[in-house]
C-alpha cells in the first residue's frame, strides 16, 4: 500500500485529506497526516497544502521538517496547491532574501500574491490535458494566488509539461489581460516527480486533479 502525506502544519490539509480519503476506496492508497520527522519517514508521496507559505516554511523549520522534506523533494513525488506550489518552487520573486525559505523541486520562479492586491480570489474555468472527462470544465478556485512568472529548466533537469491553463479569453474582468502563451496562465504543470497547481483543487467537489496525481505521479512510479 502507497502512503500519500498531507503536510498538516497549517493551511487547508483537511480538505486534501477527505479527497485523497474518498479515493483510496477503489485503490490501494493510504493517507496519512505529516507534523513531524517520524511521520514524513511514513510516507511515499507527500501534499502541500495551501495556506500560507511564510508560516508553513517557519513551522515546518521549528518541527525540524525543513531539511527532511528538502531530502523527501529529491527522491519522492510531491504536489503543492498554492503556498505549497511558492514552497515547491525554486525562486520566489517579491521576497525579500531569507524571507521565504523553499524546498526547491520545480524549475521555475513564482511571485507570491501575484495577481496583485485588488484580486484577493477570484474562480475560473480551466484548459486541462490529462485529466478524466477532461471536456468538463475544471473551475479552479485561486485564493492570493501565487503567479508563475518563468520557467527555468536547465538541459539537465527533468523538461516541464503544462497540465492546466487559464484561458486568456475567459478570465474574470479582475485580472489584467494575458496573451494565449505568457507563462502567467500556466496554473498547473508538472516536473519529473513533482506537480504544483497554483489555485485549490481540494475545495472544489471534483476530485479529479487528486486523481490524476495518484494516477500519474504516485502509482504509475510505484508499479
Ligand atoms: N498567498 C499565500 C502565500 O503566499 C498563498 C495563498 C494560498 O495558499 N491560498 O503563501
Amino acid at each position: 500500500e502507497v502512503v500519500i502525506g498531507i503536510l498538516a502544519l497549517q493551511g487547508a490539509f483537511v480538505e486534501h485529506q477527505a479527497t485523497i480519503q474518498n479515493l483510496s476506496v477503489k485503490r490501494k492508497i493510504s493517507v496519512s497526516l505529516v507534523r513531524t520527522v517520524e511521520d514524513l519517514e511514513l510516507c511515499d508521496a507527500l501534499i502541500i497544502p495551501g495556506g500560507e507559505s511564510t508560516t508553513i516554511a517557519l513551522l515546518a523549520r521549528l518541527a525540524g521538517l525543513l531539511e527532511p522534506l528538502r531530502a523527501f523533494v529529491k527522491t519522492k513525488p510531491v504536489w503543492g496547491t498554492c503556498a505549497g506550489a511558492i514552497l515547491l518552487s525554486q525562486v520566489v520573486e517579491g521576497t525579500k532574501k531569507g524571507g521565504q525559505e523553499v524546498l526547491g523541486g520545480i524549475s521555475i520562479t513564482i511571485a507570491r500574491n501575484g495577481w496583485g492586491s485588488q484580486v484577493e480570489s477570484f474562480e475560473a474555468d480551466l484548459e486541462v490535458e490529462g485529466l478524466r472527462d477532461s471536456q468538463t470544465p475544471f473551475t479552479g478556485i485561486f485564493i492570493r494566488a501565487p503567479v508563475v512568472l518563468t520557467l527555468t529548466p536547465s538541459p539537465a533537469d527533468p523538461p516541464i509539461q503544462v497540465i492546466a491553463r487559464l484561458a486568456p479569453n475567459l478570465l474574470p474582468p479582475s485580472l489584467p489581460s494575458l496573451e494565449d502563451d505568457d507563462p502567467k496562465t500556466i496554473v498547473a504543470l508538472r516536473q519529473g516527480l513533482h506537480f504544483l497547481t497554483t489555485f485549490h483543487p481540494e475545495l472544489t467537489h471534483d476530485d479529479r486533479f487528486h486523481e490524476y496525481f495518484v494516477r500519474e505521479c504516485v502509482l504509475a512510479r510505484a508499479e
